[in-house]
């Protein structure tokens, strides 16, 4: 009797995972599916769409190379595409856009890396214009950098180089320095960083954030040489700091 029972159980739980299995499988691959493009994984990365759980998977893919970013790119940010910068053995800028803008935040057009863009962006949506609108009820309108490309080596703290070219060296970093609101006001990680205030929380959200996003977030808590700005990386091994 019992075991009757179990039999009917398991099969009917596994009816209704083969009929759920098969309800996915058409959602996904029917043309004119209703699936939200934040849920269908077969679309491509759309910076505005909420966070999903594939979000992650969409995300990776979009930076595998330079076509997928630029797509993914297109959805938020104000760019042009040019062509492969090559400068010298160790430095230049692969999938290479001159980067102006994402949605409504202006950004000094700034040459860079397109998945370093596609990071950006993303930081921008889902970290930088909620926590401005949760600690300080305004909106980022501007983002000040120190821009991103610069053919160099990693910096040390004595002043000497360190003989290992830094990401800066393939626009695989940029560096960020403060931001602009629109009511008018600004803030830099120099003046608010550590002084407790409004600005101070916000910024700290957004150093904490940004380590969603890309795969080095440096900020002064780091070390003094980033006592006036958040470097940001693309590659890297997941230094959070
Ligand atoms: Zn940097």
């Amino acid at each position: 009797m019992i075991g009757k029972v179990i039999i009917s159980v398991f099969s009917t739980i596994l009816s209704l995972a083969l009929t759920g299995g098969v309800v996915i499988v058409f959602l996904v691959f029917w043309e004119e599916t209703p699936l939200p493009n934040a849920w269908n994984p077969r679309t491509s990365l759309r910076v505005q769409d909420p966070i999903t759980s594939i979000t992650g998977f969409k995300f990776s893919r979009a930076l595998r190379n330079g076509a997928a970013c630029t797509i993914a790119l297109k959805s938020a940010g104000s760019y042009v595409e040019l062509p492969t910068k090559t400068d010298g053995e160790l430095c230049g800028i692969k999938d290479h856009i001159l980067l102006s803008g994402i949605g409504n935040m202006y950004v000094k057009p700034v040459n860079t890396r397109c998945q370093t863009a596609l990071r950006v962006a993303m930081w921008t949506e889902h970290v930088i214009q909620p926590a401005a609108q949760r600690n300080l009820n305004t909106s980022v309108i501007e983002t000040h950098h120190f821009s991103s490309y610069n053919c160099r080596e990693i910096r040390a703290v004595n002043n000497s180089g360190t003989k290992r070219m830094s990401t800066h060296a393939t626009a695989e970093a940029i560096d960020i320095q403060g931001f602009s609101f629109a009511d008018d006001t600004r803030t830099t990680l120099l003046e608010h960083w550590g002084d407790g205030s409004a600005k101070s929380k916000f910024l700290k959200e957004v150093r904490d954030g940004a380590c969603d996003w890309f795969r080095v977030t440096l900020s002064p808590e780091y070390n003094s040489l980033h006592a006036d700005h958040f470097h940001l990386q693309h590659t890297g091994w997941g230094l959070c700091r």
